[in-house]
């Protein structure tokens, strides 16, 4: 009888998450014996939870919000991912140990990547500062862009990840918006505007540059009042749903040290599009 291997997604709420699906699909895929569980643990029972696991022998943990900060600080070693990103979304329980990791930067790039976006040399802006336009910026930054714009609502933490990623800080005004966006060739909707379809950052008037893409995080709806400007606009576009899996590939191979078969992620992605559809 195969061992049955334990892992989850924590958050609090969690009922939204689509990890227990993913992981469910590339385990069939991989023909892994993989009970994946969605927890929903409160704040002040994160660290016992997070031990216990540990000291149980799970495999690890996703972890979503408002845990990320707290898994950075229970992890007993920081991966270079974690470091940069200033979070941990991945851990990996080994030997009684807790090792944490961020997908966020790499989920972001793989879908780039795999539409032929060369990021090398672009002028980039992201819209938002908060844990996944870090990541965002992380990734961006490493991929040389030639210009990095960010633009944020509270201004002070545009101005932190400009300064930590060597970027520009802009005003969080129409007038700013319009003008950065006029002039990027890829521009990140990292805020959480436009979450179930509610609010965008930009609305009419916004003229991207020819042959611009329009990038946004959020995943549901897969079209969202961002994209659909962007492409009204003539941009081309691209939702989160290709980072939401690419960052679980990217776990699975934290976890069981072996890429899936491109077709697995193929197939969970799909699967998902039809539910969000
Ligand atoms: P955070 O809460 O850390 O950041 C939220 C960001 O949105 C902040 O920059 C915040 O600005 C901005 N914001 C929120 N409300 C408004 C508003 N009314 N007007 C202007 N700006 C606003 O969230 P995350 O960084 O973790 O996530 C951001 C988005 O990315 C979410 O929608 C999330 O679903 C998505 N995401 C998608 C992933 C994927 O795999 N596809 C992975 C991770 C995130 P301020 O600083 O001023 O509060």
């Amino acid at each position: 009888m195969p061992v049955t291997l334990k892992a989850a997604v924590v958050g609090w709420p969690i009922s939204h998450s689509l990890s227990p699906k993913i992981f469910s699909a590339f385990a069939r895929s991989a023909q892994m014996p993989l009970q994946y569980a969605a927890l929903e643990i409160e704040p002040g029972e994160f660290a016992g939870a997070l031990r216990k696991a540990c000291a149980d022998g799970w495999v690890g943990w996703n972890v979503t919000l408002p845990h990320k900060l707290a898994a950075r600080a229970l992890s007993d070693r920081l991966d270079k991912s974690a470091r940069e990103a200033g979070a941990v979304n991945v851990i990996r329980f080994q030997d009684g140990k807790r090792i944490g990791y961020n997908t966020d930067a790499d989920g972001f790039l793989a879908p780039l990547k795999k539409r032929g976006f060369v990021s090398r040399g672009k002028r980039a802006v992201v819209l938002g500062a908060g844990g996944a336009a870090r990541a965002v910026c992380a990734a961006l930054r490493r991929e040389k862009v030639a210009d990095l714009r960010i633009l944020n609502r509270t201004p002070e933490k545009a101005r932190e990840l400009a300064l930590a990623f060597g970027g520009d800080a802009a005003q969080w005004t129409r007038e700013e918006l319009l003008i950065a966006i006029g002039r990027a060739d890829l521009v990140v909707n990292a805020t959480s505007l436009g979450l179930e379809g509610e609010g965008s950052p930009i609305h009419g008037g916004a003229k991207f540059k020819p042959g611009a893409l329009a990038y946004d995080l959020i995943y549901n709806p897969r079209e969202t009042p961002f994209l659909l400007a962007a492409k009204t606009s003539g941009a081309q576009t691209l939702g989160g749903l290709g980072m939401l899996v690419a960052q679980a590939a990217a776990t699975w191979k934290i976890w069981f040290k072996k890429d899936l078969p491109i077709a697995a992620v193929e197939n969970a992605e799909a699967a998902l599009q039809e539910i969000l559809e």
